[in-house]
């Protein structure tokens, strides 16, 4: 078997992400077409199993289409939330409208090497190929994540953070 330098470890990374969550993130990216969109990954604590979303402010100050930025306070705040009810953050997803679902260049330089990052590519207005990647420590290169998509997430209780 092949091995990569760039990889954490030997085995395959693997983020877990319920059906519905999914179609939530979808949703989110078609709906700011052709702006991107962000948001929150959320998991059960300590997991790579995404039980749910939060939409997130893009709060780039020049043109959306290919930028995001979430405002550090408001990430902070959400944070603690998710933390108060037992989840933690796993990662950051946003989209690209017409154009693939890599990791950029500046998304990988504006990184957190703690979260998975689920790029959404949109062409046309249409979700696309939605692929999850893990920035090394540098940020300098990133390992391509296996999406798994559950239709019934095993830890899911049915909780969500949204009213
Ligand atoms: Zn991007």
């Amino acid at each position: 078997m092949p091995t990569h330098p760039w990889k954490r470890d030997e085995e395959d990374v693997v983020i877990k992400i319920g059906r519905r969550t999914l179609e939530e993130i979808h949703a989110h990216a078609k709906s700011t077409y052709p702006e991107e969109c962000c948001g929150l990954l959320i998991a059960s604590s300590g997991s790579k199993e995404v039980v749910d979303s939060v939409k997130m402010r893009n709060a780039f100050s020049g043109p959306k289409h290919d930028r995001y930025h979430i405002d550090p306070l408001e990430l902070f705040k959400a944070d603690r939330e998710v933390a108060r009810r037992g989840l933690t953050i796993a990662g950051i997803y946003h989209s690209h409208p017409d154009y693939p679902a890599t990791l950029s260049k500046f998304d990988l330089e504006h990184s957190f090497p703690w979260y998975s990052y689920v790029v959404v590519s949109v062409p046309k207005g249409e979700a696309g190929d939605t692929r999850s990647w893990l920035p090394s420590e540098e940020r300098n290169s990133v390992t391509e994540e296996k999406i798994e998509v559950h239709d019934r997430m095993p830890e899911d209780k049915g909780v969500s953070l949204k009213a």
